[in-house]
């Protein structure tokens, strides 16, 4: 700890990796990012329950703590910060945060009180570790939209930096739940990526409206075998649909392989 001070003071800023573990590059990209930027960098890893549903994966969510550890050795990561569920969540705990518009759309209309975990733990965490800059991937884009929301709102002084999303050679963006994919799953998972450069070809090619856009990528992922959760292409600040697509869009997936939800996203014009 004696490393992080200076006459008594912390250095400033703090950077913050927040994680659920079972780490890949996408994750590393934050921290090198982090490491770039800022004086001192924690990495936090903890998979949080209270952003589960009772019928998903918390249980098998995959973890492997000292593999994570080595893949941070050479990261130069000044703390890694593992808490225990219950020290996290006491027995009786009975405080949340909701972000009540943005939660309720999207992902959270399929995974009710997913946000209202995710703001939860974040926020505790943000004060725990007492970050200036919270470092998040774009691949889960509306938990960006969420917690900036939740940020400004609560008048916390944290500020989120995006990053860009980190993807396997075929497209497929990397995910801690990839290893959940069957061989055959995975080959098909790459659709997802192929179905954001069909939008942005579509778009320059003077197709831009939604119903037209749309209709065809739900036809190539079905034809992949993908089970739609949703397509969507909204304003990348309110979330909600657009008619149009235009430089202020985002095009967001969410599909299913087998039992394995995968979400991606990106600009399309
Ligand atoms: P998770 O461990 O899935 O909760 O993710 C922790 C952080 O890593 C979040 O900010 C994610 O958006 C980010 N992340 C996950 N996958 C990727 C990826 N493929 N590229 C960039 N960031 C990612």
């Amino acid at each position: 700890m004696t490393a992080l001070m200076e006459q008594g003071e912390i250095c400033r800023p703090i950077g913050f990796v927040p994680t659920m573990g079972y780490l890949h590059q996408g994750h590393l990209s934050l921290v090198h990012r982090a490491r770039q930027e800022c004086r001192t960098v924690v990495v936090s890893i903890f998979v949080n329950p209270t952003q589960f549903g009772v019928n998903e994966d918390f249980d098998s969510y995959p973890r492997d703590l000292s593999r994570d550890l080595e893949m941070l050795e050479p990261m130069g990561v000044d703390i890694v910060f593992c808490p225990p569920v219950r020290e996290m969540y006491p027995d009786g705990y009975q405080t949340f945060v909701d972000v009540e518009q943005l939660a309720q759309i999207l992902c959270g209309a399929r995974r009710p009180g997913h946000f209202r975990g995710v703001t939860t733990v974040v926020l505790k965490l943000v004060n725990i570790v007492k970050a200036d800059l919270m470092y998040m991937g774009e691949k889960d884009f509306q938990q960006c939209v969420v917690l900036e929301t939740m940020l400004r709102e609560l008048n916390q002084a944290c500020r989120i930096i995006r990053c860009p999303i980190v993807r396997e050679a075929d497209g497929l963006a990397m995910s801690s739940r990839n290893v959940y994919l069957s061989p055959e799953d995975r080959q098909k998972a790459s659709c997802l990526h192929q179905a954001i450069q069909l939008a942005q070809r579509l778009c320059r090619d003077g197709k831009d409206k939604a119903d037209e856009v749309i209709p065809v990528l739900t036809e190539l992922i079905l034809s992949r075998g993908g089970q739609i959760d949703y397509i969507a292409i909204v304003d990348h600040v309110s979330l909600q649909p657009v008619d149009v697509v235009d430089t202020r869009s985002r095009l967001l997936l969410a599909v299913r392989f087998g039992k394995t939800r995968l979400i991606d996203n990106g600009a399309i014009a």
